[in-house]
């Protein structure tokens, strides 16, 4: 018997509080070669502007083993449906069993905002108190809450393509979390002055541009997954430290660097190391105060497989989720 969990079911199981230092470990282990992950097949549902990606792992340290599919379909939420949809399968890895079938959603949704918190508590020069939000959709969400976790965000201000858009999180976030937040005119007046920037839009064509940055900066660069998407302009790549979750993703798949490498006007070598390599303390991160950092994250499978054992053992622990069987 699996066990089967509810979106609902793993809201009760995860906290952001939880699952950033697991996420550190997680990349941690995976930049230290305790992990096998391939890099995900991509198939383009070009019709219909999506995607599917299906992304297996297997992360030795804690013993988690299996695999997500996600789908993305950036028009949904004019749907009213997310646009990313997934679903995770866990197998025991000592004898391949399924334990659980998952939502991916949720924990997509989480695990990426704790990445990118437990990275800029690492990165950043200062404690960020003025975040700079470019997107304002889920991770967008995620990402305020998640950061609220090692930062004391005084100071949100929040740029969308739309105004209306921007308008209702502002909303909802002062109201939800109680936040100072502002609505920028343009990405250039939200970047202004900011501590942090993370790029959370579904852009294909950059949003933040290097003449905007100012020393000292951190910015977490989330929506360009795929090889052709770039938020980020070619100069702000080059003004920037650059450190990502997986080297072998991060140059075949996020855009922001593919593009320029392909363009030839940046090497591999700009890249300073992944952000595991910084958790488990082999690379320094930052080394000066007024240096530019970029985190350059695609999302990778060991961080949903790690969640899902995590939510797993924590849901037979307290009795929570649905029974499945497949016999
Ligand atoms: P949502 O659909 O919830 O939000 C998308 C946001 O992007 C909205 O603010 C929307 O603006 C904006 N947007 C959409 N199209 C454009 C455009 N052409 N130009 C500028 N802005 C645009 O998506 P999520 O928040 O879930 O995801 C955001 C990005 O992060 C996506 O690219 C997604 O693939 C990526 N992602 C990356 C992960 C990782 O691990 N690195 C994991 C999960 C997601 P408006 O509403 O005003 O139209």
């Amino acid at each position: 018997m699996a066990l089967l969990l509810r979106e609902s079911h793993l809201r009760e199981l995860l906290t952001m509080r939880r699952l950033i230092p697991l996420m550190e470990r997680t990349l941690a282990a995976f930049s230290t070669g305790a992990a096998v992950q391939p890099l995900r097949p991509v198939v383009p549902v070009d019709p219909h502007r999506g995607f599917l990606a299906v992304m297996p792992a297997y992360l030795v340290t804690q013993e988690a083993l299996g695999l997500k599919a996600v789908s993305v379909y950036p028009d949904n939420p004019s749907r009213g449906l997310p646009s990313h949809l997934a679903t995770i399968l866990l197998m025991d890895a000592q004898t391949g069993v399924l334990l659980a079938v998952m939502d991916g959603r949720l924990i997509t949704e989480m695990r990426t905002a704790a990445v990118s918190a437990a990275v800029t508590a690492k990165l950043a020069a200062r404690p960020p108190r003025a975040v700079a939000l470019l997107g304002a959709g889920v991770q967008a969400r995620s990402h305020l809450e998640a950061l609220r976790e090692v930062a004391v965000p005084h100071d949100v201000r929040v740029w969308s393509r739309t105004r209306d858009g921007a308008e209702r999180f502002a909303a909802e976030t002062r109201e939800r979390l109680g936040l100072h937040v502002t609505v920028a005119a343009s990405p250039a007046d939200a970047v202004r002055g900011a501590d942090v920037v993370c790029t959370v839009t579904s852009s294909r064509t950059p949003v933040l541009e290097g003449a905007w940055l100012e020393p000292g900066l951190h910015i977490n660069a989330v929506g360009a997954a795929r090889p052709d998407w770039q938020e980020l302009d070619v100069a702000a790549v080059s003004r920037s430290r650059v450190f990502v979750d997986a080297r072998a993703s991060a140059v075949a798949e996020a855009g922001d660097l593919v593009v320029p490498l392909q363009a030839g006007a940046l090497t591999a070598a700009h890249i300073q190391a992944e952000v595991g390599e910084v958790f488990a303390g082999l690379h320094p991160g930052r080394t000066a105060a007024d240096e530019i950092t970029l985190f350059e994250s695609v999302g990778l499978a060991v961080e949903d497989v790690a969640t899902a054992k995590l939510a797993y053992e924590d849901a037979l622990a307290r009795g929570i989720g649905g029974e499945l069987s497949l016999t």
